[in-house]
């Protein structure tokens, strides 16, 4: 039985990214490649004030791909 594990700290939401398979649904951070990040500030308007964003990858896991590719 493990400690739940806290919600991520936000300098390390501010340096990581999600990936998430398709198929599974197995979620993991990942560092980002690089410093420039896309886009992300949404359109004008939305009367939010923007603390944070984050990137999502969707596709599939190792296994998932292994398992695709093996057909
Ligand atoms: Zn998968």
């Amino acid at each position: 039985m493990t400690v739940a594990s806290p919600a991520r700290p936000e300098s390390r939401a501010a340096g990581v990214h999600r990936l998430v398979c398709r198929n599974c649904g197995a979620a993991e951070d990942v560092d980002r490649a690089a410093e420039h990040d896309p886009c992300l500030e949404p359109a004008t308007g939305t009367g939010f004030r923007i603390e944070a964003a984050e990137v999502t990858f969707r596709g599939l896991c190792p296994a998932c791909r292994a398992r695709a590719d093996g057909d």
